[in-house]
């Protein structure tokens, strides 16, 4: 790896890094050498041939090897022809060259030794010469035709700085050299307000004047190191440093640029000042290729932009997960905008296979289609406050659904809705449950709320009321994932519920080592003696089955027995249950 690249000729201003980006992929120069030694031992074979009397015998008939210069000299032209096609400038020269130096040899030899036979040759180099003559100069116009459009696909027509395409292509090449670089995202702070409140032309006179000074620095290297910059789109500018000697340099740099873009600005009269903020990735620590690193630079930038303090940030890896979040919460806000929050049922059984009912699971699909796991989302939405919506979505939907197919087959199962601790603590859920009970006409026996056990360390007293009054009501309580928490007995002891679910990871654990199933059945015999049914869930197993029913389960939740369904499938699960 080269840290820096200090050999100022490799090091150019951003026109000469642009040109460089944008030329043409020359040809190697081993063809060209090829073509060259082709040429040269096809013409000296000519000579040699034309000279000879040598005959060869084919196919019974004896041919003189002169007969077969014609073949080699076209060989010896078409080496020159690719000579040019491939290699321009350079190639048309060398084969100028070649073709002119025969000129006086064979007119000396037609003129002083009046030898006619290089007669044809000199012909056969007068037409080379004039194909060649032609093909470079269509070559030449084609080349400034493609020069100008790489110009244009490369370059933003409104500051005349390199764009997008030419800032990806860099610092891919950079890549592929495996050279130390910086990739900088810069978004202008409150440009938006400026473009609203001064009009767009304002604001393109402000993009053109960054733009100016910014490309002053680099060309310059005002900031003491290599720099390329380039506007992205809107605001959003990318600078790309190189040759730095230390992380501090490298900020130096930085600052440089912040400080120049934060000088007052006279447009149309008016005095401005502009800021941004700046985010930065450093190539190979943060990423190892340029798609990521250039992800990475605008999540700092991201960063920079919330933050109140500092407007320069640099990425660090924490940052990612920070980005996820924020990103999760975006999609579940938009799919409760959209209404697109769904829900699966998974069957609950009893020991011998006869349905209990089913557990809602909310779901929420990406928008390439992919499922995002609850258990991905749901922490999300329980931190960003949104868990009240997504419980509710899940709750109304499963509840309509619920109350119609009582409705239809008149079957005695229970709906169970998980609530989590911060929504069931809120002033208005009880109003809330009454409602969605009501319009859906559910009976409340057939109701079950599934709360996670943490509600009784959290915050006791009150989630204590509140479920009682649920249970007054005539739902019933589960105790979710029972075992995960720190949940006390004495809190148990007290408290209102129905049942109690064993959470899946002890199951798993179960037919492991005997502590284990001793464990899983000590909590069993500790819920029949609170008087709570339990429930084993995610079961897989047969092996699991067994031992549950021997140590004296009283139902199962899992994929032995059930998947969670759609509510379809849900329905022919209970149309199956009811003929059965
Ligand atoms: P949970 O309430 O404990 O739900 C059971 C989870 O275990 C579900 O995962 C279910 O699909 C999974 N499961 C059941 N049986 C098996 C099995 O045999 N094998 C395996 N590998 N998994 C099994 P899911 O749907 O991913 O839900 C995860 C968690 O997300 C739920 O755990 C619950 O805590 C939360 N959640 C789901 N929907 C809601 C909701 O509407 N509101 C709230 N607050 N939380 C929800
Ligand atoms: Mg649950
Ligand atoms: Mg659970």
């Amino acid at each position: 790896m080269k840290k820096n690249e200090t050999s100022a000729g490799r090091l150019k201003s951003i026109d000469q890094t642009l040109k460089g980006i944008t030329r043409n992929k020359k040809a190697p120069k081993g063809l060209y050498v090829l073509l060259l030694a082709m040429h040269f031992a096809a013409s000296f074979i000519v000579r040699v041939w034309s000279a000879s009397s040598d005959t060869v015998t084919i196919a019974g008939q004896t041919v003189g090897v002169y007969s077969f210069s014609g073949v080699l000299t076209a060989l010896a032209n078409m080496c020159v022809i690719v000579m040019v096609v491939y290699f321009g400038k350079l190639g048309f020269y060398t084969a100028l060259t070649i073709l002119m130096i025969q000129f006086p040899l064979v007119l000396s030899n037609i003129l002083i030794r009046h030898n006619f036979r290089p007669l044809p040759g000199l012909f056969n180099n007068l037409f080379t010469i004039f194909v060649i003559v032609i093909i470079y100069v269509n070559h030449c116009k084609v080349d400034k035709f493609q020069e100008r459009l790489r110009d244009q696909a490369a370059t933003d027509t409104l500051t005349g700085l390199p764009n997008r395409f030419a800032c990806t292509e860099l610092i891919n090449s950079l890549v592929d050299r495996k050279t130390e670089f910086a990739v900088v995202s810069v978004d202008l702070n409150n440009f938006k307000s400026i473009n609203d409140t001064m009009g767009h032309n304002t604001g393109n006179e402000i993009l053109k004047e960054i733009a100016e000074r910014w490309k002053k620095v680099a060309n310059e290297r005002l900031s003491g190191t290599y720099d390329f910059v380039a506007r992205l789109g809107g605001d959003e500018y990318a600078i790309i440093l190189r040759s730095y000697v230390s992380d501090d340099d490298l900020l130096r740099a930085i600052r440089y640029y912040q400080s120049v873009l934060e000088e007052k600005m006279i447009v149309d009269g008016c005095d401005l000042y502009i800021s941004g903020s700046f985010g930065y990735a450093v190539y190979p620590r943060d990423a190892d290729n340029g798609q990521t690193l250039t992800s990475y630079a605008d999540t700092a930038m991201y960063k920079a932009k919330r933050s109140k303090s500092s407007h320069i940030v640099r990425f660090t890896n924490d940052m990612l997960e920070i980005e996820h979040t924020l990103e999760i919460e975006g999609k579940i806000r938009a799919a409760l905008k959209d209404n697109t929050i769904y829900y699966n049922l998974q069957p609950q059984f009893d020991i011998s296979h006869g349905l209990r009912g089913f557990e809602a699971l909310a779901r929420m699909k990406d928008t390439d289609g992919k499922i995002i796991s609850p258990g991905e989302f749901i922490p999300v939405a329980e931190n960003a406050g949104l868990i009240d919506k997504v419980d509710a979505a899940v709750f109304r939907g499963a509840a309509k659904f619920f109350g119609e197919l009582i409705r239809k087959t008149g079957v005695d199962i229970t709906l169970s809705v998980n609530v989590s601790v911060r929504h069931l603590m809120k002033n208005d859920f009880l109003d809330e449950l009454k409602e969605i009970i009501n319009t859906c006409g559910i009976p409340a026996g057939q109701l079950e709320i599934e709360i996670t056990e943490s509600i009784m360390i959290d915050s006791a007293e009150k989630a204590l009321q509140c479920i009682k009054e649920i249970r007054g009501m005539g739902i019933k309580i589960a105790i979710d994932d029972f075992g995960t928490g720190y949940s006390s007995l004495s809190y148990l002891n007290n408290f209102p519920a129905d049942l109690l679910k064993v959470d899946k990871s002890f199951i798993d654990r179960m037919n492991i080592s005997d502590t284990s199933k001793q464990y899983v059945e000590a909590i069993i015999s500790i819920g029949h003696i609170m008087n709570f049914d339990v429930i084993s869930e995610g079961v897989e197993e047969e092996e699991q089955l067994e031992t549950l029913r021997s140590i004296g389960c009283d139902y199962i939740q899992g994929f032995i027995w059930g998947r969670p369904l759609s509510p379809e499938d849900a329905e022919k699960l209970v149309m199956a249950s009811v003929s059965a």
